[in-house]
């Protein structure tokens, strides 16, 4: 058994700091461990720091917490340390959203070929990037052996900062890839038979490999997709894996696009709302649509209210146990019938001894120090798995880790070369130049970005939306960043 400090930045986001501290509380093998939840918000934390409290006392788990609002706290004698803050929050996107919109740029500046995902910002979010960046320096001044496990957006070009400049051990981990399990739940197949790869790099993962008892099974995924895509009707924004812009991509490509890989296709997909709307199918086009996005944003705050509320029964009922489903629905009586129903699920799945929560931090953490081996899929520098991308590129791939270490499994069958001409290398060259542009600080770089999109008609279009939003409040480090 192996009791260490694990320190979560940005833990007011509840629903994922449940996630990890449920994960703890059925992980034997860190029993005794401390958990410094942080966050600028003093509410959220608190109410996070109240569940969290509840959910170890309702498993009879051995876990400690501690709340502060200072990063250098959560960092000290941690073993690992997930980033998972969003600077700015939803509401900065937002702002950057409007101002592009006015200047031409549907769905923001940032949202670009290959990369339309509506939170994941690479252009204007200096901010985020110079904190992640801050974050992972620190680490390496306070606690220099611990692990920094990424999880904030852009997880791909983070990774990529961070591996390349502070000498720490990292990887940036997302959940994408459980895409995969919901075609082997679609095909009602025993997953315990179905031996799988993805690869490619992060939101633009691929599926390499799809066997079912030893068999090539790819010819079920066609079958699947033939019927799904027939009057294609989403249950929810998200729900696009078996969708027609999948099976388009994957006609194209040769592989099938995984997890947030649909929604990261080419302009092809995304030129407007009824573009995205023939893709994605109606009535939201996707979840990156404007329709998608505020279905999203609406069930975002609809749970951060719930959770609250949660909490707050917890702190005016001090010796109150853990809830039955009952109780649970009159707490959040208020809250939509869907919303409730799925966190009324979510909470139960946590609590339930036998289920993880599908997140991958935890299980690294004990793969490292106890030695039980696990199968992950994470990110980080290439260094000659996938042949033909450049060893520094952070590459999302499979793996396994034990006492040892990380472990790249062969990619076996390889990438196709389509893939990587026509989408892993456009979507690296991106990478490469935001991050130029972060480094060097020269507007000049982030200026190019625009006059290669297709939606810029002239150079003074790219100038002004720039100026604007350089010109935001609470971007003024930015705008001395980019003004050398
Ligand atoms: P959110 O705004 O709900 O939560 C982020 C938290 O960060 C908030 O509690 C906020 O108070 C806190 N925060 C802001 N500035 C901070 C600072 N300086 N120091 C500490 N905490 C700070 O956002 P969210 O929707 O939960 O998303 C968080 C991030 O996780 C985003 O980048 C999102 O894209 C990413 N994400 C990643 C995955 C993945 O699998 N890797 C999945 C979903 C979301």
């Amino acid at each position: 058994m192996t009791a260490i400090k694990v320190g979560i930045i940005g833990a007011g986001s509840a629903a994922f700091s449940l996630r990890l501290v449920s994960d703890l509380c059925k992980t034997k093998g860190l029993s005794g461990s401390l958990v410094s939840l942080m966050d600028i918000d003093k509410d959220r934390l608190n109410a996070v720091h109240m569940l969290a409290k509840k959910f170890a006392e309702e498993f009879g788990a051995d876990l400690r917490f501690e709340t502060t609002t200072n990063v250098e706290d959560a960092i000290k004698d941690s073993s690992f340390v997930v980033n998972t803050a969003l600077v700015g929050g939803h509401s900065y996107f937002e702002q950057v959203r409007k101002i592009s919109e006015k200047y031409g740029y549907y769905r923001g500046i940032d949202s670009q070929e290959f990369n339309m995902v509506s939170d994941y910002y690479t252009i204007s979010n200096f901010n985020q990037l110079k904190f992640m960046h801050d974050v992972a320096k620190a680490i390496e001044r306070i606690s220099p052996k611990a692990w920094l496990l990424q999880a904030a957006n852009p997880v791909f070009e983070l990774t990529n900062l961070i591996t390349r400049t502070v000498p720490i051990n990292m990887v940036g981990i997302c959940h994408g890839h459980h895409g995969v399990d919901h075609i082997i739940e679609k095909l009602g197949l025993d997953s315990e038979k179905v031996e799988w790869q993805v690869a490619g790099v992060n939101h633009g993962i691929w599926l390499t490999k799809f066997m079912y008892e030893g068999k090539d099974a790819y010819p079920l995924i066609d079958e699947l997709l033939e019927k799904e895509v027939e009057n294609f009707k989403p249950t929810n924004p998200f729900d696009d894996q078996l969708s027609p812009v999948a099976k388009d991509m994957y006609e194209f490509y040769g592989k099938m696009p995984i997890g947030d890989t649909v929604r990261n296709g080419s302009w092809k997909y995304h030129y407007n709302l009824e573009t995205k709307k023939k893709w994605f199918g109606e009535p939201w086009g996707g979840v990156d649509s404007e329709l998608g996005w505020k279905w999203y944003q609406d069930r975002q705050a609809e749970i951060a209210i719930a959770m609250q509320k949660v909490a707050k029964y917890f702190q005016e009922n001090k010796n109150a146990k853990l809830l039955s489903k009952d109780s649970l629905n009159e707490i959040i009586s208020q809250t939509k019938n869907d919303v409730k129903e799925e966190l009324t699920k979510e909470i139960y799945n946590l609590l339930d001894p036998q289920r993880k929560s599908g997140e991958q931090h935890i299980l690294l953490a004990n793969a490292l120090l106890n030695n039980e081996k696990v199968d992950l899929v994470l990110n980080l520098p290439n260094n000659g798995t996938i042949p033909g991308i450049p060893d520094d590129v952070a590459v999302e791939i499979p793996v396994y880790a034990d006492k040892d270490g990380i472990h790249r499994y062969k990619i076996d069958p390889p990438l196709p070369e389509r893939i990587k001409k026509m989408y892993l290398y456009p979507r690296i060259m991106r990478m490469e130049w935001a991050l130029e542009a972060f480094l060097t600080g020269d507007k000049k770089v982030l200026e190019e970005f625009l006059i290669r999109d297709p939606r810029t008609k002239s150079y003074d279009q790219v100038v002004k939306v720039l100026d604007e939003i350089l010109a935001l409040p609470g971007n003024e480090e930015m705008r001395k960043h980019y003004s050398k």
